[in-house]
């Protein structure tokens, strides 16, 4: 159901909006309400920026990957949001949200979590500043990932098991809103992405456009300007994150990276935008996979941080302005780019990095070879996590499966 007082900061060209129970309405409204405030308070923003420094451990640095730039003849920079406390770009987010919730006197948060990095990172400000906290997950994808579900029960969380439809990110998301809305005085829906019904695209862009902030002034202080910038596309945080900065400089190409699963002509992927339509999800208005009948069609990516049917409502609009290119990467170009970093420059990427750093090898061939580009890559998060798929890959090459791509010992294959 549509606001019927049309709120015009709910948008991104058409995207956005609020499409929840009349139910939800109230805590939206409150939200809002509260983050305008918020937003404009040194208090709450001096304790934000402290935890982001001595919690979290910014700024990240701004490497300059030497072997890279020599392998692809361009110069490549990457935004080590991997070195972040807990892994990932994800926690400048759930801290954000989480204090958000204590300074509103909420006393409990939940949250969804498909590859279980955003149920951690709630999971740990809620240790932090001592909240409780619930964690909605799909049968799945707690399967897939049962070493960030007991790192979430070690910080205190109750994780709670989805086992509806695919059993993954969508309906774990699902039943967290089901559940806020059952309970919406005493509880937090902490979201993990810029996706959702307004002000979370929003908010969470806000929490995230840190790493553009940091990028940005790491690039200027080396007189360096960013020809070109990439990052990964689930919801679309990390990379609105690191967009946000450059959105009003046309002279930045921006390239946002979607699961390509096994094909985008299979119908194993996840590239909303590639292959998407308008529809409804989650709240919002913006490009979802679907069938004809509108139904939100199964979705597939190696990494479960990429697997969702959606995309952020401004990422939607940046598609439809043209201001960003939206482009798949297959599950194979993801583990082979995962080897390359890795052994070029001893940094393991998570898989859905990987996405993005599998677009240097589209990007760099059709750019001039007389100039040397500066290219960013936001390296959203680190492989640690990703270890038991990496290896049954590198398995699968040895007992002959189609997945393998790889000879452990014998280096890449093209080499
Ligand atoms: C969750 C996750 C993503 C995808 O989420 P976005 O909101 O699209 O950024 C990407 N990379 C890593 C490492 C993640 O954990």
């Amino acid at each position: 159901m549509e606001n019927k007082h049309f709120n015009e900061k709910a948008y991104f060209g058409q995207f956005g909006g609020q499409f929840v129970p009349e139910t939800a309405m109230f805590a939206l409204s409150e939200l809002e309400a509260e983050y305008e405030k918020l937003k404009n308070d040194k208090e709450f923003f001096e304790e934000f920026d402290d935890l982001l420094k001595n919690y979290v451990g910014r700024e990240t640095p701004l490497y300059y990957a030497k072997n890279l730039s020599e392998h692809y003849n361009h110069d490549i920079y990457l935004k080590r949001e991997d070195l972040n406390h807990t892994g990932a770009h994800k926690i400048n987010n759930a801290l954000g949200q989480v204090l958000l919730a204590k300074k509103m006197g909420k006393k409990k948060v939940i949250a969804e979590t498909g590859a279980g990095q955003h149920g951690v990172a709630t999971a740990t400000a809620a240790a932090l500043l001592g909240l409780e906290c619930d964690v909605y997950m799909g049968a799945v994808d707690i399967e897939r990932q049962k070493l960030n579900v007991f790192r979430m029960e070690l910080l205190g969380a109750r994780v709670i098991s989805i086992e509806d439809g695919l059993k993954t990110l969508k309906e774990a998301t699902t039943a967290a809103i089901q559940s806020w809305v059952a309970e919406i005085e005493t509880v937090f829906y902490v979201i993990g992405s810029v996706v959702g019904p307004h002000p979370y695209p929003t908010i969470v862009r806000d929490f995230q456009s840190i790493i553009g902030y940091e990028t940005k002034a790491q690039l200027d202080e080396m007189g360096k300007h960013a020809d070109h910038v990439i990052a990964c596309v689930g919801g679309g945080s990390n990379a609105i994150g690191i967009f946000s900065a450059f959105l009003e400089d046309n002279s930045t190409k921006l390239y946002g990276v979607e699961a390509g699963g096994y094909g985008i002509d299979t119908d194993m992927h996840a590239a909303t935008l590639t292959l998407g339509k308008p529809g409804i999800i989650h709240g919002m208005k913006t490009y979802v996979l679907q069938n004809k009948y509108g139904q939100i069609s199964p979705v597939h990516s190696i990494s479960a941080g990429l697997d969702y049917p959606g995309v952020g409502p401004e990422h939607s609009h940046l598609f439809d302005i043209k201001r960003a290119t939206y482009a798949p990467i297959t599950d194979d170009e993801a583990m082979k780019a995962l080897m390359l970093v890795t052994r070029k420059e001893g940094i393991i990427p998570a898989i859905e990095s990987s996405h993005a750093l599998a677009y240097l090898e589209k990007l760099c061939p059709v750019l001039s070879k007389d100039k040397r580009e500066t290219i960013v890559v936001n390296v959203s998060g680190r492989g640690d996590k990703d270890m038991h798929t990496v290896f049954s890959v590198l398995k699968d090459k040895e007992t002959g499966g189609k997945n393998g791509i790889y000879e452990l010992n014998g280096g890449l294959e093209n080499e």
